[in-house]
């Protein structure tokens, strides 16, 4: 960490404790419990916010404490189920969404949810209401805040397709904006969102549909999940599919299924998946991610892109 990092996380540090969010406020807080991999060090601040009013005093904080010497590193941390965080940390602000920013409700067709609810949840919730569009979700662990930013998907669909709007809190800025789905650049699995801004709350247009069929729709894919994918500590695909291939095959095909380093290993079930061991390392799930990489690029010819979001690693550490 730089001398001038270290100054701002302590003048940020000084602020918070002086603020209403001082009781949740926690330092050198281990990461590792907050993502699925389950692996990685400590966020150096960590505070959780529990509602719109705290939301909005964390980013006038933050904001003024990046007058001077730069803004402080931050990071949003949903479930944590496409994040690895390194072994040393993360030397920044971590940000979780708790209490009434998991909150959600549905008017008719229109399902208003907080960034930190979870999509599991609001998939069901959507199909007991007798809406349909929005069963994908049911498999991924992940939260609205998160999918947003990382425009989730599965079976066919994404965030994209029902998305409206999202409020975005920007933490540079210390202001708050309603922000139209067309104008978050949504892709095959990236937006706009930036590190520095959360998702409060997103917005989701969906339409009356058959409540059985939807019913069995969920039933199907939490079944094909289970027969497909593994459980336990991964973080879903590690690499996006590149166009017209599945990154999963190419892996196999490279001979890389069933590699292990140290506590990681490629899925023998799904070769997209690294899992990770009970009290495993963080480096050996990036060392495994490069050893891939590698194996694809030399027989296959295929560049491999990381999905998974990698926090705290240098540069020349990075897949
Ligand atoms: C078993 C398994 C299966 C999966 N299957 C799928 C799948 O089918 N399709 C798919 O797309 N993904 C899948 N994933 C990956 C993951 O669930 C999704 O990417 C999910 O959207 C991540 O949400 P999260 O809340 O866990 O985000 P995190 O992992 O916590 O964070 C991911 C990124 O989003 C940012 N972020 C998180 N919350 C917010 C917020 N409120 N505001 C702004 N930024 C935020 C983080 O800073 C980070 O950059 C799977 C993961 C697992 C473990």
């Amino acid at each position: 960490m730089t001398a001038a990092v270290r100054d701002l996380l302590a003048d940020l540090d000084r602020r918070l404790a002086d603020s209403e969010l001082a009781p949740s406020l926690k330092r050198d807080y281990s990461l590792a419990g907050h993502t699925t991999y389950r692996v990685g060090g400590p966020a150096r601040l960590f505070v959780t916010v529990d509602d719109r009013a705290e939301l909005a005093t964390l980013a006038s904080i933050v904001a003024r404490s990046s007058t001077g010497g730069g803004p402080p590193p931050v990071l949003v941390v949903g479930r944590g189920s496409n994040l690895l965080v390194a072994d040393r940390g993360f030397d920044g602000l971590a940000i979780a969404l708790g209490g009434g920013l998991t909150e959600f409700e549905i008017d008719g067709t229109t399902v208003t949810a907080s960034g930190g609810a979870l999509l599991p949840v609001l998939a069901r919730a959507s199909v007991d209401a007798g809406l349909t569009g929005f069963e994908w979700a049911v498999g991924v662990p992940g939260t609205a805040g998160g999918a947003v930013r990382m425009n989730a998907g599965g079976h066919g669909a994404d965030m994209s397709e029902s998305l409206v709007e999202a409020v975005v809190v920007d933490l540079h800025r210390g202001d708050a904006a309603v922000r139209d789905a067309g104008r978050l650049d949504l892709g095959y699995r990236s937006s706009s969102i930036a590190m520095h801004q959360v998702v409060a709350s997103v917005k989701l247009q969906l339409r009356y549909g058959d409540r059985q069929s939807s019913r069995a729709e969920l039933a199907e894919i939490v079944q094909w999940r289970r027969a497909n994918q593994p459980g336990g500590r991964n973080a879903g695909s590690v690499f996006t599919n590149p166009e017209h291939d599945a990154a999963g095959a190419l892996i196999e095909a490279a001979g890389a299924k069933g590699l292990r380093i140290g506590t990681a290993e490629v899925s023998p079930k799904h070769a997209n998946f690294i899992q990770s061991d009970e009290g495993g390392r963080a480096a050996d799930v990036v060392e495994v991610m490069s050893e891939v990489r590698r194996r694809v690029k030399a027989e296959l010819g295929v560049d491999l892109a990381v999905e998974t979001r990698l926090v705290g690693f240098e540069p020349w550490e990075l897949p």
